[in-house]
């Protein structure tokens, strides 16, 4: 990170550090604090990040704002995270790297979309309406695919304390494909993270959990005939919503088939949601697939508050799908766990998100209690007629995928690993 870099005011308006916390966000800080101070945690978890990328910067009124890594940097600072963590340096993905997961084609079109400019502004939207791009874009988005193969170097080199951490980074990538920049995302970082952690160590079998609002299209498109990644994304999904993909059909391809889980949601899923989703999905899929490393396209449009996302997750029910897969991580991979920032465009709810998770991870770590939290009950948010009484209405979808499951990947074991039903209470 480079402190000397101050363009936070300049880019992003009136939006200097602070000015999105909200009281909630500094009392969570302060009581992390307290938190770090009555407990010795430091270095076991690793965050990398730039300021940098906060020169990508489009349309005034667009949601990916420089304000909104500007946010969870501040966040991470007051709330004494960054100090208690092994920061680690940032770095650009290299054109090879990027070519494990993306055509030349499009590595080439991103590299020259910078000098496309609309008339009289900044910036230019060469790949649609969603997606601008201006002088500085290309370097940002190397830098943020960068910045989470740094991570993963940290975390697996043995003389590093850190096996798990977070890459705070902008522009997103989960929504880029192989050929393609898609909603918001230059270059898929967490697909080109993953190939980058089976050449250089050898890995075989690479989870990865979206749980952005969004389908994160662009890593189901890319893993979708590749039976060495287990792709799980869980997304609102509607006609109406982006991308408009992400059906529980979708399974992934030939061999492949089974290794592709969606689940698709109602608008307004909440944290008992992705709670039965952990416990009665996520975990027994995990139990057979047995990673040697999981990642997290971390987006936080689900959370409440979001502008974006219309759901209803809070920033502890983050915290607490960040300590299952934890847990599952030490269980199965030694605890390599990798986040990477997608979406979420409430500033100040998701720099508490990251908190909440970075929080989580070196509570983990440490088998420490941490500042307790509730988990707020969800309310269902539709009506669907055969719905278990004991299923919230919004997992209708996913009660159906289910039954695909033993179809395609002959699941058993429910409810999942017993150590887990434990965090569940
Ligand atoms: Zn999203």
């Amino acid at each position: 990170m480079n402190p000397e870099l101050s363009v936070v005011g300049e880019t992003a308006g009136a939006s200097g550090p602070g000015s999105h916390t909200s009281a909630r966000a500094r009392s969570r800080a302060y009581a992390t604090c307290a938190w770090l101070e009555a407990n010795s945690v430091k270095d076991s978890v690793a965050l990398v990040s730039d300021e940098a990328m906060l020169l990508h910067l489009g349309p005034s009124n667009h949601p990916e704002r420089p304000a909104r890594l500007a946010e969870i940097l501040h966040q991470l600072e007051i709330s004494g995270l960054r100090a208690a963590c092994a920061n680690v340096p940032s770095r650009k993905v290299t054109r090879d790297e990027l070519l494990t997961a993306h055509t030349e084609k499009h590595v080439d079109h991103v590299f020259a979309s910078a000098s496309v400019k609309k008339k009289g502004k900044d910036y230019g939207l060469p790949f649609g309406p969603d997606t601008y791009v201006n002088e500085q874009s290309p370097d940002c988005a190397a830098l943020s695919a960068g910045c989470l193969l740094a991570l993963v170097d940290h975390c697996m080199a043995d003389e590093n304390i850190a096996t798990c951490g977070m890459a705070c980074v902008r522009p997103p990538g989960h929504h880029a494909s192989q050929e393609k920049a898609c909603g918001f995302c230059l270059f898929n970082n967490v697909a080109v993270a993953v190939r980058h952690a089976q050449k250089q160590y050898g890995l075989q079998r690479v989870a990865v959990v979206d749980w952005d609002v969004h389908h994160g299209n662009g890593t189901n498109d890319i893993f979708a005939e590749d039976d060495s990644v287990l792709f799980f994304s869980l997304h609102r999904y509607g006609s109406t919503f982006f991308p408009g993909t992400g059906f529980a059909e979708d399974v992934g391809k030939s061999s492949a088939r089974g290794f592709n889980v969606n689940v698709p949601l109602d608008k307004g899923f909440g944290d008992l949601d992705v709670r039965h989703i952990m416990q009665y999905l996520i975990c027994p899929l995990m139990e057979k697939f047995e990673p040697e490393a999981i990642f997290v396209s971390a987006g936080f449009d689900a959370v409440r508050g979001d502008p974006l996302g219309d759901c209803r997750v809070t920033p502890e029910g983050f915290g607490w799908m960040t300590r299952c897969l934890y847990r599952l991580a030490r269980h199965f991979c030694q605890g390599r766990l990798f986040l990477s920032l997608e979406g979420g465009y409430n500033p100040d709810m998701i720099a508490q998100c990251t908190v909440e998770c970075v929080r989580s991870m070196l509570q983990e770590v440490n088998d420490l209690a941490g500042p307790e939290m509730e988990l707020v009950p969800a309310t269902p948010c539709s009506s669907h007629p055969g719905t278990p009484a004991s299923m919230p209405a919004c997992l209708a979808g996913a009660h159906q995928l289910l039954l695909l499951f033993f179809e395609f990947f002959a699941v058993g074991n429910l409810p999942g690993l017993a150590f887990l039903v434990v965090l569940a209470g």
